[in-house]
């Protein structure tokens, strides 16, 4: 089929008609030679923002060496990040594969697996949260349990059972003697920034050890120093058995992982999982490129301190448009604006002042700037921000 101007992209995306040619730190240059803030940071992906020396150096390097080697053997760059992680984390082992949704297809496969190893292979249903965001696979659609991305793709993947956020009554009942494990995100992203009390995760902790379950903490969004700390759960002190990652693990680059306890993982054996392109060392190296910046002195002390002076400008505008924001929420560098005029026009407004955000579930626009932004970037930041307010408080009558 022919025609230039017309996209041969699937059209999945109701796509805004702006395209960036390069970027540098926090700022992106579009093909229109104009200058964005950029606080979506591909949808907190680019936790070094753009074109960081460290990663174009580590990537550059391992270029020259090899792109990919099959899991057929050993790779020792992802025997180095595995350790690594497991260093940094709860975890004794490691499973790299390519995105998020993968990520948690690992991990619910690897929490049906524990029980069937254990000889209840009957324990398989997970409980899960409305307004969570787990992938768009069909294992990881089912968790998500959003209706709309279900509807039409056929029968739904049984042994999901969502109960609304912070009821531990209903999680209780929904709780049998099938039940595997509890899948939840320490902070909704896609959801709309909606933070979860930590005083909920430890009583889901509990749970899970009173009734031999799992927990399992979707760090997808929220890991790799997006909150302030390397990981959410180490905010809030409740340690999962299974973590998936990926967004802000390769600053950029695909990646995901699930790390696991070895108790968990007790279950995947050799054949039972796999990912051609998992562990690649271009990824690993982009990943320990991350790691080694986000771990730097100093970093995330950096990432709370501009996320508390973000918040705190933040609150300031609420008070002086109360008609267009009605609550500023989040952690760390996972900031949400819950919006009273439609979050889609604020975030046309914020594109109109030259800077990208993210619209989220309940009327919240996501705030995700590179985590290597400065105070003097906020400030900038703030100031469009409330150049967008003025601009939408003459329309909200
Ligand atoms: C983005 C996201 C996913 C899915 O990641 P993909 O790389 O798009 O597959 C899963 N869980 C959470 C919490 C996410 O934010």
């Amino acid at each position: 089929m022919s025609g230039s101007s017309a996209s041969h992209l699937l059209p999945t995306y109701a796509r805004v008609d702006l395209a960036f040619e390069r970027g540098e730190g926090v700022w992106l240059t579009a093909t229109n030679g104009q200058r964005y803030l950029d606080f979506t940071s591909g949808v907190a992906v680019n936790a070094l923002g753009h074109a960081h020396p460290a990663l174009v150096e580590a990537i550059s390097e391992q270029v020259k060496k090899t792109l990919h080697v099959s899991n057929l053997y050993r790779i020792p760059e992802a025997e180095k990040i595995a350790a690594r992680l497991c260093e940094l984390t709860f975890a004794d082992l490691v499973f790299f594969c390519n995105s998020g949704a993968e990520a948690m297809e690992g991990a619910i496969k690897t929490a049906r697996r524990y029980h069937a190893a254990n000889g209840q292979p009957e324990r398989f249903r997970i409980v899960t949260f409305e307004g969570a965001f787990h992938g768009r696979t069909l294992a990881t659609l089912a968790a998500t349990g959003n209706k709309k991305y279900l509807d039409g793709f056929g029968p739904v993947l049984e042994g999901f059972d969502q109960v609304p956020l912070g009821d531990l009554d209903a999680v209780k009942k929904a709780v049998t003697p099938e039940t595997a494990a509890i899948l939840i995100e320490p902070i909704q992203g896609e959801g709309g920034v909606r933070v979860v009390e930590p005083s909920f995760l430890r009583e889901l902790r509990a749970l899970c050890d009173e009734r031999g379950m799992l927990l399992i903490f979707d760090e997808v969004q929220t890991g790799v120093g997006r909150t302030g700390e390397l990981f959410a759960y180490q905010r809030v002190g409740v340690t999962p058995d299974i973590m998936s990652l990926a967004k802000a693990l390769g600053g950029g680059f695909p990646i995901g992982a699930f790390l696991v306890t070895a108790e968990a993982g007790k279950g995947m054996t050799a054949g039972l999982h796999g990912s051609t392109f998992g562990g690649n060392p271009l990824a690993m190296a982009a990943a320990g490129a991350v790691l080694d910046v986000v771990l730097g002195d100093g970093f995330l002390e950096q990432v709370r301190q501009n996320g508390l002076l973000l918040k705190q400008k933040l609150a300031s505008i609420k008070d002086r448009f109360p008609s267009v924001i009605a609550e500023v929420r989040g952690e760390g560098l996972l900031v949400g604006l819950r919006a009273v005029v439609p979050a889609g026009d604020l975030v046309d407004a914020l594109r109109a002042e030259n800077m990208i955000t993210v619209a989220a579930g309940e009327n919240v626009v996501r705030l995700l700037p590179p985590l290597i932004i400065s105070a003097a970037e906020i400030a900038e930041a703030v100031t469009r921000i409330e150049r967008a307010c003025v601009r939408l408080q003459g329309t909200a009558r």
